[in-house]
């Protein structure tokens, strides 16, 4: 029998450190237990004399606070979890949960059962309560960490007032696992969630503060709350505008009868995320291949008549801007070109958890230096590893018709489009010193004229939104290291862990 470390808070009110920490309350004859963990403390339990358990409750649906239960399937106890988290438990629910897992951008949930539990009832909602006997079970709204549906466990024990959180507070004004604010790529949802939860627990007096873990909240649970607000709306403000102020500095292209933007003499813009470059010998350069915006390519290529596609290379690895490498390839026999970042994870994409991944491997026919210099026909491009709203991402320039284009992808976008960037986000590799503000600095350094962008935006550069950038990368460092319990980005934030 493997030991839990385990502790008595108050009579009656034990702590067993399984894989969340385990909350059980006893009465003469039976107790009930917050959360399950992996059920190895429930042998403890026994060992200590503690009644059985009738009724356990979750705070909310993550592997770790209740993978025990598969293994329970008789069980003599009752098990409740909130309401709405039906999606995350339930076998044929977490069937479909996890057959579209990696076909889209960020999953519903970071932490789910392989096949769910089954047997559970979800009869908690917020601001209703159940009772056990005469003592009472109040649920209060808890979303943020555990998703939209967690609630967090208010109870009178032994005259105090106990409050099981779950994952929405943790010791030292932090957040247990910050990347599971990140509902999705870019908004501050999951953080808005998580604030709500906190200033919700302001609304009542606490006397001992039961994370699911970390240390036990005895005293001074009202300044660690504000703290944790005040990191929070850092936080929100870290997912707002990186570049607040800028004018979007617009270039007008020339539109042309098949409905592609001509950029310059050699340069257009077709469907959502594709650029055509064209060089000599009508030779012709694809960039950001969408297997969308093939028809948009077709009807360019008849409106400009004579040219061949020779090669192809693509800014980075989300499906929208190269899964149609493969059949632009067998069709016009190109050579597919690519940065070894990039080609890292579409070739690898299997052992990748990121979103939008491609959905069958793609192999490059040639690599581009990681970084240096890549010649194209009568185009010599700056390649560099460009790393932002996805670590696996690359910028390339080069001077077309007397301008210098950076082909940059989905990390900066003009202010009035998704606050200035494709958005940030843990599972998508983003890192920011050596993410957002290395590719802002090489920006800087690079001086291009033009920034050629993913999804229709290009727009002329100025020195100005770049060092905004910055200085918002600094800050949204400082905002995450701060929330996290470690204070180290990789342990607690970071899900990809790569070498830097
Ligand atoms: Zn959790
Ligand atoms: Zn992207």
């Amino acid at each position: 029998m493997k030991m839990i470390k385990y502790q008595q808070l108050l009579p009656s009110l034990y702590r067993f450190e399984d894989t969340c920490h385990v909350y059980v309350i006893c009465e003469q004859d039976s107790a009930i237990a917050i959360d399950f963990g992996s059920g190895q403390w429930m042998d403890q339990a026994r060992g200590l004399g503690l009644p059985p358990i009738t009724d356990v409750y979750l705070t909310h649906h993550h592997a770790d606070q209740c993978s025990g239960l598969v293994s329970h399937g008789k069980r003599r106890f009752k098990v409740h979890a909130p309401k709405g988290t039906e999606a995350f438990l339930k076998p044929h629910h977490v069937a479909t949960f996890w057959k579209s897992r990696n076909s889209a951008g960020i999953p519903a949930s970071y932490h789910v059962l392989p096949n769910g539990v089954t047997g559970i009832t979800f009869d908690m909602f917020a601001g209703s309560d159940q009772f056990w006997g005469t003592r009472r079970i109040r649920f209060m709204p808890a979303p943020g960490h555990g998703g939209v549906h967690s609630l967090n466990i208010l109870m009178d024990h032994q005259g105090k007032q106990v409050i099981f959180c779950g994952d929405s507070a943790h010791a030292g004004a932090t957040l247990y696992q910050p990347y599971c604010l990140e509902w999705d790529h870019w908004t501050d949802s999951g953080a808005q969630g998580a604030l709500e939860a906190v200033t919700r627990l302001l609304d009542v007096k606490i006397d001992l503060l039961c994370p699911s873990h970390g240390p036990v909240i005895d005293q001074k649970q009202r300044p660690l709350l504000r703290q944790l607000q005040s990191k929070l709306h850092k936080f929100i403000r870290s997912k707002g505008s990186i570049c607040a102020g800028e004018p979007d500095r617009y270039l007008e292209p020339s539109l042309m009868p098949c409905g592609a933007r001509q950029l310059s003499e050699h340069l257009y813009q077709f469907g959502d995320n594709g650029y055509l470059l064209v060089g000599e010998n009508n030779e012709a350069l694809l960039i950001d291949p969408f297997s969308r915006d093939m028809p948009a390519l077709e009807k360019l290529l008849d409106n400009l008549g004579d040219l061949r596609i020779t090669a192809a290379t693509a800014t980075h690895c989300h499906a929208d801007h190269i899964d149609a490498m493969p059949a632009v390839k067998k069709k016009h026999q190109l050579t597919m070109w690519l940065h070894p970042l990039v080609a890292h994870a579409v070739a690898n994409m299997h052992e990748l958890d990121i979103p939008w991944k491609v959905t069958k491997p793609i192999y490059p026919d040639q690599m581009q230096p990681n970084k240096g210099y890549w010649k194209w026909n009568r185009y010599r491009f700056k390649v560099a590893h460009f790393p932002g709203q996805t670590w696996w991402h690359c910028g390339l320039m080069t001077e077309i018709d007397g301008q210098k284009i950076l082909f940059a992808g989905d990390s900066f976008q003009p202010a009035s489009r998704w606050k200035g960037t494709g958005g940030y986000c843990s599972m998508n590799g983003a890192r920011f010193k050596q993410g957002f503000e290395k590719s802002a600095q090489l920006v800087l350094d690079w001086k291009p004229n033009i920034l050629a962008c993913g999804h229709g935006t290009y727009y002329r550069f100025a020195p100005s939104q770049f060092k905004k950038i910055i200085q918002w990368s600094r800050q949204t460092d400082k905002a995450i290291k701060a929330l996290c319990p470690t204070k180290i980005l990789k342990r607690d934030y970071d899900l990809h862990h790569f070498k830097i």
